[in-house]
């Protein structure tokens, strides 16, 4: 349902969890968030944004990089362990996503018969295992993987992923769910709509469908799944506040 995500020299959570707060218009169940701290932290929980600060009040959420989302489900009941990020089986990816896998019981079942085991019964857990699959399979970057599995993918999405194995990177990508990337100095915003990043920068590139974003603090790739790189369109966001 809502997406943020961070990169840069900032606490991530604290640019998160005000980004979920102006994404609360649109309505969701549980919220989570992932940051990258020299090892990879997970806090989700259901209920509100609020709820999600007051479970994670004594825990290390220091990091300059990192993702939160807040879920409306439609694949699994509204649950801790339904809510995003989801991660892969050896817990080296997690994923954030918004919209439908609609394939995803045929690449859950493909995965099974190769020993990977499910901890929920979304559609965007099988996401995270099978980039998890491709990437192990071909030895390649997590880039180029997300890229590989999104080929076979049908459904609706806006997804951004993380990896231990390249710990200041994150990977955006969508189709058919909205994307946007804030471009600040040093730094990266990533959102479902401009309003988690009006506050920080005005300069915004609309992702479009089928495009992959390979996001460093210092480094902005645009590819098609096609593995076309584009140069991106930077524009002002033209805001009455
Ligand atoms: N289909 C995913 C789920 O049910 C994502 C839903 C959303 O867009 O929040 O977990």
């Amino acid at each position: 349902c809502g997406i943020v995500g961070y990169i840069g020299h900032r606490n991530a959570w604290d640019v998160i969890i005000k980004g979920l707060h102006r994404l609360e218009y649109r309505g969701y169940d549980s919220a989570g968030v992932a940051l990258m701290n020299h090892d990879l932290k997970i806090y989700k929980k259901t209920g509100k944004v609020s709820e999600l600060e007051g479970f994670a009040k004594d825990k290390d959420v220091s990091g300059a990089i990192g993702m939160g989302h807040t879920r409306w489900a439609t694949h699994g009941i509204p649950s801790d362990y339904n809510s995003h990020p989801h991660t892969s089986g050896d817990g080296r990816l997690s994923i954030i996503h918004n919209g439908i896998i609609e394939n995803y019981a045929v690449l859950k079942e493909a995965l099974k018969q190769k020993g990977h085991v499910f901890e929920s019964d979304t559609d965007t857990e099988v996401l995270v295992h099978f980039i998890e699959e491709i990437q192990k399979a071909n030895k390649i970057d997590l880039c180029e993987a997300v890229r590989v599995a999104l080929h076979e993918v049908v459904g609706a999405y806006a997804i951004v992923v993380m990896s231990k194995d390249e710990p200041d990177v994150l990977i955006a990508a969508r189709k058919g769910s909205p994307m946007v990337i804030g471009v600040g100095q040093d730094e990266y915003f990533i959102a479902s709509d401009a309003s988690p990043i009006v506050e920080y920068t005005k300069n915004v590139i609309y992702l479009k469908d089928s495009q992959i974003a390979y996001i460093k603090r210092d480094e902005l790739v645009i590819k098609g799944i096609d593995n076309r790189v584009v140069s991106p369109y930077i524009q002002e966001l033209a805001l009455e506040l």
